[in-house]
């Protein structure tokens, strides 16, 4: 029956995360004691201060379809909150409220991509990148980054992969999955690239825009010509620990917002209305309130690297946002470990969910063969421990 399924669906992957995701629990039901660190996913529960906003929402009877861009009083809260925490001047009419910042990669990609257009993915990208822009037909051209410049892309490598089809270039930073952060001199360098290509758009996903341990985020969009053709991406999953509530936003030129409005208007409608109100109090919190979960994950950043350190074989870089640790393991290619032949990060990976029952991702998910992703958003406790098993069992 297969068959039958349309070639757009056939051409794509499962979500290399949500399949690790799921694969663990699956594990777990069999009485498996796997350890998940493949799913990026705050362990932390929602504040109670959001918890609050959201069960006064439901007596509040915000029970109907919202306008589809979002509450005009949550444009406005994420507004003050580009004004205040990025120097960004998106008015309402500039922001487009959605079902997760998913949704809103998947609109801009919809609304902005032509059959063939090229995509410029600095890899490590994160996951959903390439196939969100392969359904709606554009080309994902990665530009392949090593350990060796902290995974970021040099201004030169970006004017080589630019060709007369290039329309747009995506990147996240703090980066999922290599947790770099872009300085405001590295945004320059690309800036300056970009500004000889007056016709390339790019996306800035800032997802983790607080989880930042050097401080100090820079947005694109802020440095000289670039306002007018660049798409922030944000939403609440990371920092407030909402993954399931599922917002997520964009401020960019009116022209785009008003597209990304009228697919989404014809797709999903407006996102969940308690979430967003929600996500009014979420915003206009001072990030004074959300800092307990940074402090940790900072911490958890240098226990996880001192650990992994111990361990012959990782390569590491010194992640400064995210809470991912993007290992290269390919030291281990062409190994046999107890009876099993290691042959690429895959297999590793494999390697790792059977024998130390501890679940990754590999990085060929990311547009990186050499590397797996740990995500580091799990208790010390099982952090040492998880690292332990893998540590034994290579
Ligand atoms: N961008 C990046 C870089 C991410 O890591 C995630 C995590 N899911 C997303 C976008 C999507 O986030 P959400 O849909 O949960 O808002
Ligand atoms: N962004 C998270 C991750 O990279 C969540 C999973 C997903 O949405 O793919 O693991």
């Amino acid at each position: 029956m297969n068959n039958h399924l349309s070639e757009r669906i056939k051409g794509m992957s499962t979500s290399a995360t949500l399949a690790m995701a799921a694969k663990a629990r699956e594990l777990r039901g069999q009485g498996k004691d796997i350890i998940g660190l493949s799913l990026g996913e705050p362990d932390f529960n929602i504040p109670d201060f959001i918890k609050d906003a959201a069960k006064q929402a439901i007596d509040d009877n915000y029970s109907s379809y919202s306008p589809v861009d979002g509450y005009v009083d949550l444009k406005e809260a994420i507004s003050n909150k580009f004004k205040r925490d990025n120097a960004l001047d998106y008015g309402i009419n500039q922001i487009v409220v959605s079902t997760g910042a998913k949704q809103s990669l998947a609109n801009v990609a919809m609304v902005m991509l032509n059959k063939g257009d090229e995509v410029i993915l600095p890899a490590p990208y994160w996951v959903s990148y390439s196939d969100i822009v392969k359904l709606a037909e554009g080309i994902p051209i990665e530009v392949p980054t090593s350990i060796d410049t902290d995974f970021k892309m040099t201004p030169a490598q970006l004017e080589a992969a630019i060709t007369p089809k290039t329309k747009m270039l995506w990147f996240s930073s703090p980066c999922n999955p290599s947790g770099s952060v872009y300085s405001r001199e590295e945004l320059k360098g690309l800036a300056e690239v970009l500004k000889r290509y007056p016709n390339i758009f790019v996306v800035s996903d800032e997802i983790y825009e607080h989880i930042n341990f050097r401080g100090g985020h820079v947005s694109i969009a802020g440095i000289d010509e670039m306002y007018d053709r660049t798409i922030t991406v944000n939403g609440v999953s990371k920092a407030f620990a909402m993954t399931g509530w599922r917002i997520g936003y964009i401020g960019a030129p009116e022209w785009i917002a008003k597209a990304c409005t009228k697919f989404q208007g014809q797709n999903t409608s407006g996102a969940n209305a308690i979430a967003q109100r929600a996500t009014i109090t979420a915003l206009e919190a001072p990030v004074s309130k959300i800092q307990f979960m940074i402090d940790q994950f900072h911490k958890r950043r240098d226990l996880v690297l001192d650990l992994l350190e111990e361990i012959e074989g990782f390569k590491l870089n010194v992640p400064e946002g995210a809470f991912y640790v993007f290992p290269d393991i390919s030291s281990f290619f062409g190994k046999t470990l107890n009876g099993i032949t290691i042959n690429n990060a895959s297999d590793f990976a494999l390697y790792l969910l059977e024998k130390a029952n501890v679940a990754t991702v590999t990085g060929e998910a990311f547009g990186n063969p050499n590397c797996i992703r740990i995500s580091y958003a799990a208790s010390e406790d099982e952090l040492r421990e998880a690292i332990s098993r893998i540590k034994a069992v290579l």
